[in-house]
C-alpha cells in the first residue's frame, strides 16, 4: 500500500501526515476494539503497539496475562470478515470495519493464527489498519514516526501533571426519600441500545459504536430546572432553542446520557463529568454544569468506561473489562448491590465479578456448576422479598459457579427509571431493581436487589435491551421480546395488560430489529423487514402528545409503520436525497430519530422544548425556514408553554448543517452531539469565557481549536495546530491555549 509523502523532521509536528496520526494513535491511545475469540464470542481488548513499534499488545479477561504479538510474526492484514473466528462470529453487518491479522504463532510451531477485530467507525478502522499495514510491509522509514512517538509521549507525562480532577464526588449526596422518587417515576430515559451503525448485534459492538470520536460539540434543550442541561443555569423550565454546552467546547465528548433530571458524559480519556440533580449524580450538591465525578477503582481494577446509561435517579456505566459501575439512587435495588443504600460514587457491581473466596468460604465449596451458558445461574438467591435488606454485599446470581472461571463478562447495559439491565457476552439477560409491573420479567413484581437472570430468555441469545419508564425490549437476532407495564399498549402485543415474562411481539418476528428504545408510554423501533428488503420504522404505544409520530390517533396498540420525511437535501450538493434512519431515541414523551446525513427529526411532547423546535412552531404545519428559528428561547417562552406539541415527524432547523452524530433524550429535555462545528456568530451574544457583552468594541473572536466565540483579551494567544495541519500559529481560546501545550 502506498505510503504518503514521508514525515520529515520529526519535531512533533511538521507535517502531521495520516499515517503518523495513525502511529500516534494506536500507540498513545489505547482503543478498546471488539475482539472475536475462537468461538466467535465477541469481548472488549484494549489494543495499543508498543513504542517501538515492535508488538500489538491487548488487555486480557485475566489480568495477569497481556498478550501479543509480534509485527514480525504477522504477515498480513485480511479486510473484512474471512477468517474461521468470524465466520463463527456470523456478524456480517461490521463486515466493513472488520479486519483480521494473520500471524505464525511462534508458540506454536509457527502454524497460522489470526486476531479479528472490529473498530467502532471508519477512522478508527483506518488509523489502525493504516498503522499495521505499513509496518507488516516494512518498506518505510520508521525513524522519525518513532521519535515523533516519544515526544509526544514525554510531553502526555507532562501534560498528565498538570490537568488532574477538581471536584470532590464525596459528601453525604444521595438521601433521595422515597416519595419523590416516585413521584418523579416518569421518566423513562432510555439509555438502550443500539448502534448508529447498519446493525448491531451483540450488545458489544451496539455498545461500542456509540462512541465517536468526531463527536464534539453539545447541544441541550429542554427542561433544566435542575441543571440536567449543564448550560449553567436552573431557569430553564422552557428551552426550545438548543444551547450549546460552553462548559463542553473543545472537549472530546464520547457519549451523553440523561436521567430524570441529572446527565452524566463521557470524554475519550475516559473521564466522566455529571451535573444536575444529586440524587442521580451522587454529588454532594446540584450542579448546572459539568463536573468532574472521580472514579474509586479498586487498586489493579483500572480501567475506562466504554458506555453510560442513566436511569431516572442512578446512572450505570460499563467498562471494557465487561464490568458494571452504578451510583445513585438505590431506593428499589437498582444499583444491584445488593442492598438499598444510595451511592455518592461509582461502584463496582461485585455480583458480576469473580470472587476469589477471600474470608472464610461463604458458600465457594467448589459447587463447580458446569457451563454458566446452559445453567441459568440466578435462582439461588433472588431475594424475592423486597423487605429483606440482603446482609451480604457479594450475594448471589453467580453464587452456584463462584469458581474463578464464572465472571460475567457485560457487553451491553440499560436502565429504566428504577431498574437496570445487562447482557452477558453469551446472550443473557440479567435485570434488577424495581420489579413493579413485572418489568424485571421474572413473573413476579419483587424488587430484586442483585442481578438475577432473565429464566425465559435463557436460551434466546439477546443483542440488545431498551429500557423505558417501566417497560423493558430485549431483542435476539430475528425476534423481540416486551415485557413489564403495558396500560398504554406500548409493548405493542395488540392488548394492555402488563406482562410479568418476556412476550414475543408478534408483529415483527422473525425480522431484524436494528434500533429500538422505550419512553414512558411509548416505544419506537427500527425494524429491517426482510420481505420488503428495507428498514421501517415502527411505533406504538399512546401517541396522546404525539409522541409516536402518528398524527391523530391517539394510541398505536401494535407496532405501526410511521411516516416521515426521509427525503432530505443533500449537506454538500442540496440535491434532495433519500437517507436512512440511523438512530432513534425516546425520552418521556418525545421521540428523536437521526438520519444518515446528520439530520435530526423530532416528535412529542415539547412542553419543554425537548425537540429543538420553538415552540410557536410547534403546531405549525410545516417547516419553517430554517434561519427564523434562531429567535432565542425567551421569546419562546412567553408562549403559552402548555400542551405545545407536535404529532409527525420534524427536522430541528436549528441542526441543520451542525451534522448530528449521537443523541441522548432525558425524561423531557434531548442533547445532540454534533460533528465538531464553527459555533454561529449568532449563538453568541457574550464571551463563552469571561461572560462580557460584545459590543461593537468588544469584537467576536472564534478560536480555531474549539470554534467557540470569545472576547479579544480572552482569545488572545496563538498556537499552530498540527492535528488540524495548522503550521502557522493561529488564534485560540485560552483554554485550548493551555490544552494545546502553549505557556
Ligand atoms: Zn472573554
Ligand atoms: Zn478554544
Amino acid at each position: 500500500m502506498a505510503t504518503k509523502a514521508r514525515v520529515v523532521g520529526g519535531v512533533c509536528g511538521h507535517g502531521v501526515d495520516m499515517l503518523e496520526r495513525a502511529f500516534l494513535s494506536v500507540t498513545l491511545d489505547p482503543t478498546p476494539l471488539l475482539k472475536f475469540g475462537r468461538g466467535g464470542k465477541p469481548g472488549f481488548r484494549t489494543f495499543a503497539l508498543t513504542a517501538d513499534l515492535m508488538h500489538l499488545r491487548w488487555t486480557s479477561k485475566n489480568k495477569n496475562k497481556s498478550p501479543k504479538v509480534s509485527i514480525k510474526d504477522m504477515q498480513e492484514i485480511r479486510y473484512g470478515q474471512r477468517t474461521d473466528k468470524f465466520k463463527k462470529a456470523n456478524r456480517p453487518d461490521l463486515q466493513h470495519l472488520s479486519f483480521s491479522i494473520i500471524y505464525l504463532d511462534p508458540l506454536n510451531n509457527g502454524s497460522s493464527d489470526s486476531v479479528d477485530l472490529v473498530c467502532k467507525d471508519e477512522h478508527e478502522f483506518e488509523l489502525w489498519t493504516r498503522a499495521l499495514s505499513t509496518l507488516i510491509e516494512g518498506k518505510t522509514d520508521l525513524t522519525a514516526y518513532l521519535l515523533t512517538i516519544q515526544k509526544s509521549m514525554l510531553q502526555r507525562q507532562q501534560q498528565d501533571g498538570t490537568g488532574g480532577a477538581t471536584a470532590t464526588g464525596g459528601g453525604g449526596g444521595g438521601g433521595a426519600d422515597g416519595m419523590y422518587l416516585t413521584n418523579g417515576a416518569a421518566a423513562g430515559t432510555t439509555a438502550g441500545v443500539g448502534g448508529k451503525r447498519k446493525k448491531t448485534g451483540r450488545g458489544g459492538s451496539a455498545q461500542i459504536f456509540k462512541t465517536h470520536v468526531e463527536a464534539k460539540d453539545v447541544y441541550s434543550c429542554g427542561w433544566g430546572e435542575w441543571g440536567q442541561n449543564g448550560v449553567g443555569s436552573t431557569d430553564l423550565e422552557v428551552c426550545s432553542t438548543p444551547k450549546l454546552l460552553e462548559a463542553l467546547l473543545g472537549k472530546p465528548v464520547v457519549q451523553i446520557a440523561h436521567g430524570w433530571s441529572h446527565t452524566a458524559v463521557l470524554l475519550e480519556s475516559g473521564e466522566l463529568l455529571q451535573y444536575g440533580n444529586r440524587i442521580g449524580t451522587g454529588l454532594n450538591e446540584d450542579y448546572i454544569i459539568p463536573t468532574i465525578t472521580p472514579i474509586h477503582w479498586p487498586m489493579a481494577e483500572k480501567t475506562s468506561i466504554v458506555h453510560l446509561a442513566c436511569g431516572a435517579f442512578h446512572t450505570a456505566a460499563l467498562t471494557e473489562r465487561g464490568q458494571v459501575l452504578t451510583w445513585g439512587c438505590n431506593v428499589h435495588g437498582q444499583l444491584g448491590h445488593g442492598d438499598r443504600r444510595d451511592q455518592s460514587t461509582p461502584k463496582l457491581i461485585e455480583a458480576f465479578r469473580q470472587k476469589p473466596a477471600p474470608l472464610s468460604s461463604t458458600s465457594s465449596s467448589s459447587s463447580s456448576s458446569t457451563n454458566a451458558a446452559a445453567t441459568p445461574a440466578s435462582p439461588s438467591s433472588p431475594t424475592s422479598s423486597p423487605s429483606l435488606t440482603s446482609s451480604n454485599s457479594a450475594p448471589s446470581t453467580t453464587s452456584s459457579s463462584a469458581t474463578s472461571s464464572s465472571e460475567l463478562f457485560i457487553v451491553s447495559i440499560a436502565c429504566g427509571s428504577s431498574f437496570t439491565a445487562a447482557i452477558t457476552d453469551e446472550g443473557l439477560l440479567y435485570t434488577w431493581g424495581c420489579g413493579e409491573h413485572g418489568v424485571l420479567g421474572h413473573n413476579d413484581t419483587h424488587d430484586r436487589l442483585v442481578p438475577t437472570q432473565v429464566q425465559d430468555l435463557a436460551g434466546a441469545d439477546i443483542t440488545k435491551v431498551a429500557c423505558g419508564d417501566c417497560h423493558m425490549f430485549a431483542a435476539t437476532s430475528r425476534e423481540l421480546y416486551a415485557v413489564g407495564w403495558n396500560s398504554c399498549a406500548q409493548l405493542g402485543l395488540g392488548m394492555e395488560i402488563d406482562q410479568l415474562r418476556p412476550h414475543v411481539v408478534e408483529v415483527l418476528r422473525g425480522n431484524e430489529v436494528k434500533e429500538i428504545a422505550a419512553g414512558a408510554t411509548h416505544s419506537v423501533a427500527l425494524v429491517y423487514m426482510s420481505k420488503l428488503n428495507s428498514d421501517v420504522l415502527y411505533a406504538f404505544g399512546s401517541n396522546q402528545v404525539g409522541q409516536c409520530g402518528a398524527g391523530k390517533k391517539a394510541r398505536l396498540s401494535r407496532p405501526t409503520p410511521v411516516q416521515l420525511p426521509l427525503t432530505l437535501p443533500d449537506r454538500e450538493t442540496r440535491e434532495l436525497k433519500r437517507v436512512e434512519i440511523v438512530e432513534v431515541r425516546c425520552g418521556a414523551f418525545h421521540t428523536l430519530i437521526r438520519t444518515s446525513n446528520g439530520e435530526v427529526l423530532a416528535t412529542g411532547s415539547n412542553k419543554h422544548g425537548q425537540l429543538g423546535i420553538p415552540l410557536r412552531n410547534a403546531r405549525s404545519p410545516r417547516n419553517s425556514s430554517s434561519k427564523s428559528s434562531t429567535t432565542s428561547s425567551s421569546a419562546s417562552t412567553s408562549s403559552s408553554s402548555t400542551a405545545a406539541m407536535i404529532d409527525e415527524f420534524r427536522v430541528i432547523d436549528f441542526l441543520k448543517d451542525k451534522c448530528a452524530r449521537s443523541l441522548a433524550c432525558g425524561g423531557e429535555n434531548s442533547s445532540i452531539l454534533t460533528t465538531r462545528a464553527w459555533v454561529e456568530d449568532s449563538e453568541a451574544t457574550d464571551c463563552m469565557s469571561c461572560k462580557s457583552p460584545f459590543t461593537f468594541v468588544n469584537r467576536k473572536h472564534h478560536c480555531r481549536n474549539c470554534g467557540g466565540i470569545f472576547c479579544g483579551s480572552c482569545s488572545s494567544k496563538k498556537i499552530a495546530i498540527l492535528r488540524m495541519k495548522l503550521k502557522e500559529p493561529v488564534r485560540v481560546c485560552n483554554s485550548c491555549y493551555t490544552m494545546l501545550g502553549g505557556r
